[in-house]
């Protein structure tokens, strides 16, 4: 049987980083992904200055940096295109002196991989199960293989096969809406700003992206599973958001059925622990977040972050994954919190409401408009406390 020093299952942005973390501080680990080829969906994602202070951390920033386009700001706005809300991005960031970037996922999980050397991520193996005993872990595999393993992380996503095993109740809870995403070609376009807009049909947001490329998503209430939302063409999105402000409309007309990705939006409960032993829980698998925050990826390496930061201490595997966890579940459990209460507000359909939110929003003090921005962006992850 196959032996490993840690074993990472699945091979998103938190299965990958947390591997070349732990290559950098000298330990061994091998990447099981099921997927037979790791390309990352065509959609994008910010990276906010907190994510960019881990990949920092790590030695990864720069290298984002190149295949990121940075964010000066990113506006909230009505349907009619007027501003609600402009958080301060640029200016919180300097706290962790670093920028706010948009990416295309694709792009990142290359980079990534491109930094762990050959043989350390193995394809087309999907865990079924694991047991714990006797001071090692072993991963069963639907191949019929098994590895040991001396710590196991698992970075297998919203809908992790072994965190079922480990937590059966902590299933994904669906948050009432359902997003559409795409990246498409900026050419004809020009989008210039990011923003995303709050209205009775539904979100509409959009940024540009490096590579003359936009990445837009679009957020509509409904049923989980709903039939007919899950059959939504790019005609029936036009026809939805056909009274939004431009370029929404011209967006929606240069995107094409085949470059949309149709997603159910998902939590979890926030877990009363990530470290069970010598298995460690992170990124989605440990805190799937709703994405109003725009803070899923970048919790994950934040959580990477601070996984390195305890190699530094100590060699003792299960000693480490329960300080990561100390750590880590206080601001996660406050950002799946927060976040999934922004959603609701900005899922309002009922035109009375939204007359009344918006109004709310525009004469709201300034500091009160940056508050949920200030403790994301402005609280040292890292700190013990
Ligand atoms: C609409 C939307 C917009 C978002 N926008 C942002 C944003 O702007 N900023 C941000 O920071 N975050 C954003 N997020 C969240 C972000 O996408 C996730 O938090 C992030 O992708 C989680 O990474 P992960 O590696 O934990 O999980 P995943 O990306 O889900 O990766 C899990 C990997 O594990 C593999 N896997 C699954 N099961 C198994 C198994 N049994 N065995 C082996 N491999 C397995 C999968 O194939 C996959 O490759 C958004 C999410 C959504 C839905």
């Amino acid at each position: 049987m196959e032996t490993t020093n840690i074993a990472i299952i699945g091979g998103g942005v938190a299965g990958l980083t947390a591997a070349i973390a732990l290559q950098k501080a000298g330990l061994s680990a091998t990447v099981y992904e099921q997927a037979a080829a790791l390309r990352g969906i065509g959609a994008g994602f910010g990276l906010a200055a907190n994510a960019m202070h881990a990949l920092d951390i790590l030695g990864l920033r720069q290298g984002v940096e190149k295949i990121g386009h940075f964010l000066p700001s990113y506006n909230i706005l009505d349907a009619n295109g007027k501003i609600l809300i402009s958080p301060k991005t640029e200016q919180i960031g300097t706290y962790y002196k670093q920028k706010n970037f948009a990416l295309h996922r694709g792009e990142l999980h290359s980079f990534l991989l491109a930094q762990l050397p050959e043989g350390h991520v193995r394809l087309g193996k999907q865990a079924i199960s694991f047991t714990q005993n006797q001071g090692r872990v072993t991963i069963n595999f639907s191949d019929g293989s098994s590895v040991h393993a001396h710590g196991l992380i698992v970075a297998d996503g919203i809908r992790s096969t072994l965190r079922q095993q480990l937590l059966p109740k902590a299933k994904p809870r669906y948050a009432g809406y359902m997003c559409w995403r795409a990246v498409i070609d900026n050419q004809h376009i020009d989008l210039t700003s990011s923003y995303e807009t709050w209205g009775s049909n539904g979100r509409f947001g959009m940024t540009p992206l490096v590579d003359q490329k936009i990445y837009w998503y679009a957020c509509i209430n409904g049923k989980v599973n709903d039939p007919i939302l899950r059959k939504f063409t790019i005609d029936d999105l036009r026809k939805r958001f056909a009274n939004y402000h431009q370029p929404i409309g011209s967006v929606l007309s240069s995107t094409s059925n085949e470059q949309l990705i149709c997603s159910e939006i998902m939590d979890i409960k926030p877990l009363k622990s990530l470290a069970y032993g010598k298995i460690l829980l992170i990124g989605d698998a440990g805190h799937a977040t709703t994405p109003n925050m725009g803070q899923g990826a970048c919790q994950a390496v934040e959580d990477v972050a601070v996984l390195y930061d305890e190699l530094q201490e100590s060699s003792d595997i299960s000693e480490v994954f329960r300080n990561v966890s100390e750590r880590r579940l206080e601001r996660t459990s406050y950002i799946i919190n927060t976040s999934r209460r922004i959603g609701w507000i900005a899922q309002w359909e009922n035109k009375a409401s939204i007359q009344l939110r918006n109004s709310l929003m525009r004469i709201m003090p300034e500091r009160m408009k940056q508050q949920q921005l200030q403790r994301l962006l402005t609280e040292n992850f890292l700190s013990k406390k």
